[in-house]
């Protein structure tokens, strides 16, 4: 396949009719409905999709490793990225910074890739409100498109989020208290799934993505 394209190739190797230009795909969701389960999933199956690595002032997960699920900056350094206008968007989310850096989404996509963003309401409605400023050929705002993941009810995010046991009790309501905020945003995105069944989930984010390229 030739460099710099934008092919969506799938790991069996079938491959796709060539897509008109590199998405830049935001999907938020309330922290435990299955919003990284069904990115990884993405990823894994198309290599020309890939994960934006945000900054964020949070301490390590479980495995989590820098420069891998997210580049670990104190609130010193995050702040001097803010002030040196590093960031396409940031955001403090459950009491955390959180950004993504231009660098990072621009050289994805220069590189050929459809890049995923997986930030929160927040950074999402930063994005929406800058593009308009942009030019409409910039790969950003021609290759934007958002997609919101519902819990199917907030009893089950909870079940998730305990299941998971990534986190203390106290970490736990907060996502909670805050998931239902996050759901009023629901209705500013392109696109909304519900993360009820996860094979169908799955298929729907699919599709939406694949639409986005003009294939579906
Ligand atoms: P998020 O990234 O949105 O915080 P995760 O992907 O970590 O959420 O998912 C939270 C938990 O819910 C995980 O234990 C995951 O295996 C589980 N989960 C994800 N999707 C579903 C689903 N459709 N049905 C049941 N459990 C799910
Ligand atoms: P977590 O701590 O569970 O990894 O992420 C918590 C929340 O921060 C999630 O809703 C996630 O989408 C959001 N988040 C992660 N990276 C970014 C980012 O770069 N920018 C913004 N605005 N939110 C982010």
């Amino acid at each position: 396949m030739e460099e710099n394209t934008h092919h969506l190739i799938n790991r069996e190797g079938s491959e796709l009719p060539r897509p008109s230009r590199p998405l830049m795909i935001v999907v938020s969701a309330p922290s435990g409905c299955g919003k990284s389960t069904l990115c990884d999933r993405l990823v894994d199956e198309f290599p020309k999709i890939i994960s934006s690595v945000s900054c964020t002032t949070r301490a390590p997960r479980g495995e989590e490793k820098d420069g891998e699920h997210y580049f670990f900056l104190s609130k010193k350094e995050f702040k001097e990225r803010i002030k040196q206008g590093e960031f396409l968007e940031w955001a403090k989310v459950h009491g955390n910074y959180y950004g993504t850096l231009e660098d990072t989404v621009l050289y994805a996509m220069e590189e050929g890739n459809h890049v995923l963003l997986d930030i929160d309401v927040q950074g999402a409605k930063q994005l929406r409100e800058s593009l308009v400023r942009l030019d409409p050929r910039h790969p950003i705002r021609r290759g934007f498109t958002d997609i919101f993941i519902s819990p199917p009810s907030m009893e089950e995010l909870e079940k998730r989020l305990r299941g998971r046991g990534t986190d203390e009790e106290k970490v736990i309501l907060k996502r909670l208290e805050n998931a239902a905020g996050e759901m009023e945003s629901a209705k500013e995105y392109s696109f909304q799934i519900i993360n009820d069944d996860l094979e169908k989930a799955y298929h729907e984010l699919k599709t939406v993505i694949l639409s986005g390229l003009g294939l579906a």
